[in-house]
């Protein structure tokens, strides 16, 4: 059964950290929701790729998501080249989402950016009905939305009200205790603890969620022109 909307990241933990909030709405609204991590975030300091493929199993049953997977793509070594623009394709293809979520297109980590131009390209290679040796059926996205989040700098094309699905969308980060829960005193200096990451979640959240009116938010940007038919009934007052 084909995917309504398909969120795309680097590692597992990106896609809950921005745009996890969304996902869960979505669900609520009865549309089938995947999650497609590229690598296990095998080369980060604090986890090992078994660890924090678990924790993603985890976070993707608060999540409440109908597909989880990974490509097991490099972790920091996240070319955008022709095998692994391949890999994504296929996924692609197997899945048919209707809309798909990348990162935001820069980034202070490569992976990050690496990630969105990979998963762009596959969308659009995936859609090839005379690329040889690509198996599946050709079959593109019809939307692309881009979660920019983890940069407060960018203005994003619309935000999402996500005040109903903060708490859920907290509690499915929190399923990644071996990246923020530091066990062992010689862990203790994390870049980001526990403790920040919370303060800097609610921050984000609250941030993009002042600029609709209502408690938090997630943003997101898209290329193309949004179309509104009805004036008149305009979600976010002006005064
Ligand atoms: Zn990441």
């Amino acid at each position: 059964m084909p995917l309504d909307l398909l969120a795309i990241a680097a590692h597992p933990d990106d896609v809950e950290l921005s745009c996890g909030g969304t996902l869960i709405k979505m669900k609520k609204r009865g549309y089938r929701i995947g999650i497609l991590d590229l690598t296990r975030g095998e080369a980060g300091t604090r986890g090992s790729a078994a660890i924090r493929l678990r924790e993603a199993q985890a976070a993707a049953r608060v999540l409440g998501v109908d597909y989880r997977g990974n490509l097991g793509l490099p972790d920091a070594r996240l070319d955008v080249n022709e095998t692994n623009k391949r890999a994504v394709a296929e996924k692609i293809r197997e899945l048919e989402p209707h809309a798909v979520i990348l990162p935001y297109w820069e980034g202070r980590h490569p992976d990050h950016y690496n990630a969105a131009r990979l998963a762009y390209e596959g969308c659009f290679l995936a859609g090839l009905k005379r690329l040889r040796g690509l198996r599946g059926q050709p079959f593109r996205p019809s939307k692309v939305l881009y979660a920019t989040l983890y940069d407060a700098n960018v203005r994003p094309t619309f935000v999402v009200d996500i005040s109903a699905e903060y708490e859920q969308r907290r509690q499915a980060i929190l399923c990644y205790a071996s990246q923020f829960r530091p066990k062992t005193r010689t862990q203790t200096r994390v870049p980001l603890p526990l403790d920040q990451l919370e303060t800097r979640m609610e921050l984000l959240a609250r941030y993009f969620g002042q600029m609709i009116g209502v408690p938090y938010g997630e943003p997101f940007l898209v290329k193309e022109m949004i179309q509104v038919d009805d004036v008149v009934r305009m979600s976010v007052r002006s005064f």
